[in-house]
């Protein structure tokens, strides 16, 4: 599908897109659990044989090294539509509840049915994975679906275009590509779910059109996902975690730690296993982290001058460079960085930084470290590194987080068994599995009446009926 240039005819598109799978909705929402089955076998078995194609369109959009985009893109969907399809017709069975004696003579079971037409929106930090996993929800609920994937990763959008032409009709699935205008045309559509991967501020638009239809909306958005390291933590591993978790797809993951936040008497050790863990990781032999194949780049120059104004500034207000700092704009690449001495009045602290850039403050009470992470927004991931059990439970009850790790970072994503999502800045609703079935149903609550009545509470209000009604308030 070629973009069209005018809005007025990306709006037409849209609209003729949307009506098209609107008429097709009903009989993709009646599909059995065979056939959605057979479209994710589908979808799957064209993935599996195009691994190749997906790893030359991220490498050409950001240098994503080939062994990322399986782990980080392939891997993701491919085991969650192996998940999907073990699971799916137990999600589509009727889940029967119990009957309070209030609605004696009567059973009660939950169904959940499509929500009709779904509209998927996605970043480019994982251009594929997060177009087309929202995607494996959809058609496990039996949603008609339009994706609009990131104009920033046009190799990849366009992969994935290439993915859902060859596997769906556009009835049942379609990709819009394109950037603001492609994406504001169909938030003025009357979608009946909208599925949005990206940031806060772009989340708050798409929840205001959502509101105009009443669709519902899940957001999977972002923010600064602090890494707490107390003085019990094993230094030399939670060095090489973080600096792996920070560092993957260059720094550009929704759930990278953000910042780190060790305790004082740890910090110097903290510092020194983390270069170690750098030095090993992406600079084998003594080599510049430039030359590494296992590091990407930043997205594009927007991003890149972006991350040097927030290490700019840091250093203009006296933050160390403790490792790192290199830059080059040619190729929008910045080493592997750790900064220390920063404090909230430097944009690297106020804004969610996305880069290879890991600022590390240190703490004397882990009071402190909480009350640090409560005095911004609630992030996406927490993390906290401790070998006690006290410390990390203080850490979990006592901040608010989408999810929270210990000892771990970034594996929650890929376990299908827990709900995946932020919490309000850092998101609405949740993924994974079942949980991402359920965003794209109704869960429709159906009672069936076999004997009985509750004719004895009509009008006229008797003293019966409302002495009745007295005992039931109080005893009932
Ligand atoms: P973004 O919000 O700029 O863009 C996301 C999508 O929204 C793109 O398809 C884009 O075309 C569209 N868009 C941009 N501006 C728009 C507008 N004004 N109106 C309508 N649509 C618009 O995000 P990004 O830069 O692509 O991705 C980075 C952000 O995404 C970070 O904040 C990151 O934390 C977050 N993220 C979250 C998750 C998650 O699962 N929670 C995953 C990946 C990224």
């Amino acid at each position: 599908m070629n973009i069209p240039l005018t809005e007025e005819a990306i709006q037409q598109e849209a609209r003729l897109l949307f009506e098209k799978q609107r008429r097709f909705a009903p009989a993709m929402a009646q599909t059995t659990v065979k056939e959605r089955i057979e479209r994710l076998k589908r979808l799957l078995n064209y993935l599996t044989s195009h691994l190749e194609e997906a790893q030359e369109a991220t490498y050409k959009d950001f240098k994503k090294p080939a062994a990322e985009t399986l782990l980080g893109e392939m891997y993701v969907l491919t085991s969650e539509i192996k998940y999907t399809i073990k699971h799916l017709r137990r999600w589509m069975r009727p889940q029967k509840v119990a009957t309070p004696l209030s609605a004696l003579g009567t059973s009660a079971y939950i169904q959940y049915e499509a929500k009709g037409n779904a509209l998927i929106i996605s970043p480019w930090n994982y251009p594929i994975n997060l177009a087309l996993k929202p995607l494996i929800s959809a058609l496990a609920a039996g949603c008609v679906a339009i994706i609009k994937p990131s104009e920033l990763t046009p190799h990849s959008s366009a992969y994935v275009r290439k993915v859902v032409e060859a596997v769906f009709s556009a009835e049942e699935v379609a990709v819009m590509e394109g950037g603001v205008e492609v994406s504001q045309a169909l938030l003025a559509l009357p979608f009946n779910h909208i599925f949005f991967t990206g940031s806060p501020a772009v989340g708050k638009i798409v929840m205001k059109a959502a509101a105009e239809h009443l669709a519902s909306v899940t957001l999977e958005l972002g923010g600064k996902s602090p890494s707490i390291v107390d003085e019990t933590a094993d230094v030399a591993t939670t060095a090489q975690k973080i600096a792996w978790a920070k560092f993957l797809n260059n720094g550009q993951t929704c759930i990278a730690p953000d910042y780190v936040l060790v305790h004082s008497s740890v910090r110097s050790k903290f510092l020194d296993e983390f270069t170690k863990a750098v030095t090993t990781m992406y600079r084998p032999e003594g080599k510049e982290a430039e030359a590494s194949e296992s590091y990407a780049r930043i997205v594009n120059n927007r991003h890149f001058d972006r991350l040097k104004s927030y290490l700019d500034d840091a250093v203009e207000q006296g933050a160390v460079v403790e490792l790192g700092g290199k830059t080059n704009p040619a190729d929008n690449f910045i080493e592997p960085t750790v900064l220390s001495g920063v404090n909230d009045s430097m944009k690297v602290m106020q804004e969610e930084i996305f880069g290879p850039i890991l600022p590390v403050m240190e703490y004397e009470k882990l009071p402190d470290a909480v009350a640090y992470v409560n005095q911004h927004e609630k992030p996406l991931a927490l993390y906290v590194h401790s070998s006690s059990v006290a410390n990390a439970n203080y850490v979990l009850s006592n901040t608010s987080a989408g999810n929270a790790l210990v000892n771990d970072l970034l594996i929650h994503f890929g376990n299908h068994e827990i709900p995946f999502g932020g919490v309000n800045n850092s998101g609405i609703g949740k993924s994974n599995g079942f949980f991402g079935f359920q965003e794209f149903s109704n869960a429709k609550g159906i009672m069936k009446r076999k004997f009985g009545t509750t004719k004895f509470l009509y009008p006229p209000y008797t003293d019966k009926i409302k002495k009745l009604l007295n005992f039931m308030v109080k005893y009932m």
